[in-house]
């Protein structure tokens, strides 16, 4: 029998998302008001599908290994140069460079339970050592627990989403500050921004380059370009040169670079998805209360809605069988909720009728 390399045959098989396309396929679904994974119900900006459209014929030719037309781009927005910026085939492509390069098999790294999973999935999968800490009661991040905990296991990587997934919630800038600030000195923190082209820049950290943070974006939230593949991370220089020693140097889909660069310079488009899902948040936090229950605040292109532990369950394959999918965080204290992504007016009115409808028949 052929063994596989130790790490890897430790590994348990998993799946750490079931795609809405297997879903359908099981269910015999041929639509679906896809809600249930924070992609753009906005899509792409117009500018990005003409860019791509226009080069598709050129798609017999590799992408430029340098992004550089990108990273010159992104450089500006983030007004750095582009030798802090490292382009990756999305946030989750970053994340495995970082836990790759700064996680050796057997040192540990930080998280807390029930957030993005992808990061455990990078952790495990390079032989390094989770530890975790919970979620607060109120359904934020516990920052003090994780500083705490990344001191006690002399943690090496620690992560955080900011805004969070999957509770939506927003730390100001200062509270990021301090948060790092509290972390063992050799802790390289890897701070996951997915979410922060919804929140404003004065609440965002001001570009910094200390080579313990890693500072993670992607185009597939806000921009809509989640097919696309494409995110980056901003970093120190030396923690750049560190994650281009190990990336794949043709890894990035050349139509999603220059959708990427189209993208960035339509932030009129942005600007308008991003206030299109302020709306959409608004909208499910009265449906919440007029359901009789309560939501999370959140400043990301989802929201999260109480229904108790039990019912949350039942809520999710039914509205599935209704065509309507979302998701439920897995682990308490948001295991009480559901999670659905904003929609654009009809998907939210969709949502909105299933969902008044199984609370209306007691079935949620
Ligand atoms: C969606 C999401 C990602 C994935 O980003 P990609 O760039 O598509 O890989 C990463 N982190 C969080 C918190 C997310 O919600």
């Amino acid at each position: 029998m052929i063994r596989p390399a130790p790490i890897v045959a430790a590994l348990p098989s998993s799946t750490p998302f079931v795609g809405p396309e297997r879903l359908m396929r099981e269910r015999g679904l041929y639509t679906l008001v896809r809600l249930g994974a924070n992609e753009s119900a906005f899509g792409p900006s117009p500018a990005a599908v003409g860019a791509m459209g226009a080069e598709l014929e050129r798609t017999a030719w590799y992408g430029d290994p340098d992004s550089f037309d990108l990273r010159v781009a992104l450089a500006i927005k983030h007004r750095c140069t582009i030798d802090h910026l490292t382009v990756g085939s999305g946030i989750d492509d970053i994340m495995g460079l970082a836990v790759r390069a700064y996680v050796a098999p057997g040192a540990v790294a930080v998280t807390s339970t029930g957030t993005y999973p992808t990061f455990d999935y990078h952790v495990n999968g390079y032989g390094g050592v989770l530890a975790r800490a919970d979620y607060r009661d109120d359904g934020k991040p516990d920052l003090d627990a994780l500083a705490r905990l990344a001191r006690e296991k002399r943690a090496a990587l620690v992560y955080l989403a900011n805004p969070d997934n999957p509770s939506g919630t927003l730390f100001a800038r200062a509270e990021i500050e301090r948060f790092a600030a509290a972390l063992p000195r050799d802790a390289v923190f890897f701070l996951d921004e997915a979410y922060a082209d919804f929140a404003d820049e004065s609440d965002l950290l001001s570009p910094t380059f200390e080579d313990r943070l890693i500072r993670a974006r992607t185009f597939s939230k806000a921009y809509g370009m989640a097919g696309a593949r494409i995110g980056y991370a901003i970093t120190s220089e030396d923690v750049a040169r560190t994650l281009d020693k190990i990336r794949l140097q043709y890894g990035i889909n050349r139509n999603a670079q220059i959708g990427a660069l189209a993208a960035l310079r339509d932030d009129d488009f942005r600007a308008l998805v991003v206030r299109e899902t302020a709306v959409g948040r608004d909208e499910y936090a009265v449906l919440a209360h007029e359901l009789g229950t309560s939501s999370l605040p959140s400043r990301t292109n989802f929201v999260c809605i109480d229904f108790g532990t039990q019912r949350r369950a039942t809520i999710v394959r039914a509205l599935l069988d209704r065509g309507v999918w979302i998701r439920k965080p897995g682990a308490p204290p948001l295991d009480r909720y559901i999670r659905v992504s904003v929609g654009t007016v009809p998907m939210r009115a969709a949502f909105a009728d299933a969902l008044r409808e199984l609370v209306a028949r007691g079935q949620a």
